[in-house]
């Protein structure tokens, strides 16, 4: 029977986020507005072998759930042998997720399926080629489209699509993205712009807020919520009243936190260990791994880490300071 790791306000820590690099071949604005940071030398970054061995010791302190992230994860050449590894560690893993921006997957959506991979999720800011472009700096809207249809193919189901709506450039497309939910019958998630920009440019006048896109919806397409018991999701769901297939999620961290019910901690390329979103500090596990820690030394190190996360963000705070690194870095 696996333990289970709680930090010191009572929460489960059940899902880890591991993200698989810090390079990325989109520049999204709100990520990335001033292009690639100076690329972090490869022997910092956590190989696969060293990636492999720290799951294996989380899942056996109750991590259920592993989402590999970035960056952008399809970058790293050796993915499939990390899923491949990581789905060895099923059934005691529950669950093994992917978030990427979609461009590698029309040829490589079958390699990740066959793997071992569940779940994937998949970031589409615009369903226009003009705006896309504008968010992500790169033409390729019609690539991303075909890459959600080999996931599907692929059977890589269900498919979640991330947007985040920033006022001034996608708001308007809010309803056009739950047509598109129902016409692919796909789980969209509507997220609102957090403060995790590299340029600091987050301006909250720019949060469209998740009342604001549930209003959007429902004046098209009438919602009706899925589970009143949410437990530690980040998203409020939401079906259509017609019944039509596809799902609504809104994921509103700025204006409706959730962090009460926070499952989640996060290890970054780097084998930084971040209990938070916007933690302003890191725990470094490479380090630990890397100067010959036992197995045991290793899991009281990781026990010590959780017991010290935060009780929530501070974005609405006065005071609140943004991470140093951008959601490139953390891993989202
Ligand atoms: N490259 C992959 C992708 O595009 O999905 C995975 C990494 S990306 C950092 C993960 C998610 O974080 C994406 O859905 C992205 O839109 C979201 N994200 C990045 N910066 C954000 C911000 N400032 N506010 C809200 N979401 C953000």
């Amino acid at each position: 029977m696996a333990s289970t790791l709680k930090d010191s306000y009572g929460r489960a820590i059940r899902d880890l986020r591991v993200s698989l690099t810090d390079r990325c071949n989109f520049r999204c604005f709100y990520c990335l507005p001033h292009g690639e940071p100076p690329i972090a030398p490869k022997e910092q970054m956590l190989s696969y072998e060293e990636i492999e061995y720290v799951c294996e010791i989380f899942v056996s302190l109750g991590i259920e759930k592993i989402r590999l992230t970035g960056g952008e994860p399809m970058m790293r050449r050796d993915i499939e042998t990390i899923i491949q590894k990581l789905s060895a560690l099923k059934p005691r893993l529950h669950d093994l997720a992917l978030t990427t921006n979609g461009y590698f997957l029309p040829d490589r959506a079958r390699g990740l399926k066959e793997a071992g991979l569940d779940r994937i999720t998949i970031s589409l800011d615009s369903l226009k080629r003009n705006v896309f472009k504008e968010m992500t700096g790169v033409d390729v809207l019609d690539r991303v489209l075909a890459g959600i249809e080999a996931a599907k193919r692929a059977g890589l189901e269900p498919i979640k699509i991330n947007a985040v709506i920033v006022r001034g450039h996608n708001e308007d497309e809010v309803a056009d993205f739950a047509a598109f939910a129902r016409e692919h019958d796909v789980k969209m998630r509507f997220i609102e712009f957090m403060p995790l920009d590299s340029g600091h440019e987050w301006s909250r006048a720019d949060v469209v807020s998740g009342h604001e896109i549930r209003e959007r919806i429902n004046e098209r397409f009438p919602l009706i919520p899925i589970s009143i018991d949410r437990g530690s999701e980040t998203a409020s769901r939401y079906g259509f009243a017609d019944g039509a297939p596809g799902e609504i999620g809104i994921i509103a961290p700025v204006t409706e936190a959730f962090c009460g019910a926070c499952s989640r901690i996060r290890l970054t390329a780097d084998g930084q260990i971040r209990t938070c979103l916007f933690s302003t500090v890191e725990h470094s596990l490479r380090d630990v791994i890397r100067t010959g820690a036992t197995r045991s030394e290793t899991v009281d190190y990781i026990e010590g880490v959780v017991l010290r996360k935060e009780p929530r963000h501070y974005i609405n705070d006065p005071h609140f300071v943004a991470p140093s690194r951008t959601m490139s870095f953390i891993g989202g």
